[in-house]
């Protein structure tokens, strides 16, 4: 199993990352190998009924990374290519950003083999259903709480909260974060990602010097991350220069109109096509000049081949995982290029998850300013720490933020003891 995970692209690239910060951090070799594996791999089949009255299997999957400081929290993806070891992946990942912002959970992530763009509203609602049935015994407001991710929004949030609590004859808020605020969802969690991502680049332009007014950024992906990112960048006066999406990439160097753009995305839902900004090729976008530039859509987009030729001044990692190891090294060697790391940089949502989570618990709710100004501080919080980290241990950022979040799960691992 351990061969397995590690031939899969996206796992092996996560335990590459681990494996360099585990040698920086010095780590023991019995903890090393406790925090790297997953505690539990879930994979189930679920027989859906299509509209057509056919009968269809897909495959789901749910990694719990580490239970160790809490439930796990993370996402719950819809993707054609989703496989169980990219899953395993992004739950390692989700692990160490819990860890980072200090959060009390350990990381987990799911994923079920699909695409959403091909199925009806009725038949996600029965695929969406089937497996929140499936994985119920594996899930719950102290073991295991899920959100939206790639593919997936509040409406399949509402159907998973609302199989579960059917099930256990009682509404269970605090089961599932992400869900409609009629359901007890947190003001400010739709776009809780996106405005972090543009906090943080305003945090960074401000360190390297450039003024955040008029100040560009490009942005791949425009779904729940990309386009809340670019209307808190609009709203701080910066100029969003080129977006693009699974549909295609557009470019406007006066920069685009965001709200034209979402109205545009309505009626055709992909970006192209956009009267007001000109077709470009979409992997030369990356490498276009920018202030910031935010990958916002999957992950190992930012490659060896492309990472020499990058032209923007700060990498904000909206997506988790959007840069391989071998490009991290082309980055770091390049030296002019400042990195959020997505464990940070996309920390927003889990952190606004977490917050949703506590007042489902205490059964209250906060208003949107105070849910907002209280992700800022714990972004401000986690940004400067690992300015000083970084700047003390003299490491790149992406390890200074790894490091953290791997050793403070080691940290609990050893204290805890190893169950005999
Ligand atoms: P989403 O499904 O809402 O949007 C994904 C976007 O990426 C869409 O616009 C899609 O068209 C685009 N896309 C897909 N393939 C593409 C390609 N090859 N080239 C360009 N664009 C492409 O997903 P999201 O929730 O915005 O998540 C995006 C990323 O952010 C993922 O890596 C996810 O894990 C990460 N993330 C999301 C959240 C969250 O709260 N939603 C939190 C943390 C991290």
């Amino acid at each position: 199993m351990k061969e397995d995970l590690l031939n899969n692209p996206v796992f092996g690239m996560a335990a590459e990352q681990f494996d360099r910060v585990a040698d920086f951090l010095n780590l023991d070799e019995q903890v090393r190998e406790r925090c790297k594996w997953p505690k539990r791999l879930i994979t189930v089949t679920m027989p859906v009924t299509m509209d057509d009255g056919s009968t269809q299997v897909f495959f789901g999957h749910r990694v719990q990374h580490h239970l160790s400081r809490g439930p796990v929290k993370g996402g719950l993806r819809f993707h054609p290519k989703v496989d169980v070891g990219e899953v395993a992946a992004l739950a390692m990942w989700m692990n160490w950003k819990c860890a980072l912002m200090g959060l009390p959970y350990g990381g987990g992530k799911g994923g079920i083999t699909c695409d959403p763009r091909q199925l009806s509203a009725s038949e996600q609602e029965r695929l969406t259903r089937r497996f929140a049935q499936e994985i119920s015994s594996f899930i719950g407001p102290e073991v295991d709480v899920m959100a939206p991710d790639v593919g997936t929004n509040q409406q399949h949030m509402a159907w998973i909260l609302d199989t579960y609590s059917t099930r256990e004859g009682r509404f269970v808020p605090e089961v599932i974060t992400g869900k409609p605020v009629e359901l007890q969802g947190s003001k400010g969690r739709t776009e809780a990602t996106g405005h972090g991502v543009a906090f943080l680049s305003a945090r960074a332009l401000n360190k390297i010097n450039i003024p955040i007014n008029g100040a560009t950024a490009i942005i791949q992906g425009f779904g729940n991350v990309g386009s809340h990112a670019a209307k808190t960048m609009v709203a701080y006066g910066m100029k969003i220069t080129a977006v693009s999406d699974i549909s295609g990439a557009i470019y406007n160097p006066n920069g685009i109109d965001i709200h034209a753009l979402s109205q545009h995305l309505q009626k055709t839902r992909g970006v192209a096509g956009f009267s007001e900004a000109e077709a470009i090729d979409p992997d030369e976008m990356l490498t276009m000049e920018c202030d910031v530039l935010v990958p916002a859509a999957l992950e190992r987009v930012i490659t060896e081949k492309n990472a020499p030729k990058l032209r923007c001044k700060i990498l904000a990692e909206g997506a988790n995982g959007p840069t391989t190891p071998d490009a991290d090294t082309i980055i770091e060697k390049r030296g002019d290029i400042f990195l959020i790391p997505d464990i940070l940089c996309n920390a927003g949502g889990v952190t606004v998850s977490y917050f949703e989570w506590v007042q489902n618990l205490q059964r209250f709710s906060w208003t949107k300013t105070e849910v907002l100004t209280k992700l800022e501080t714990k972004l401000n919080e986690a940004f400067e720490n690992l300015m000083q980290f970084c700047k003390y241990n003299k490491c790149s950022h992406r390890l200074g933020a790894l490091a953290t979040g791997i050793n403070t799960v080691a940290d609990v691992k050893r204290k805890r003891g190893l169950f005999p």
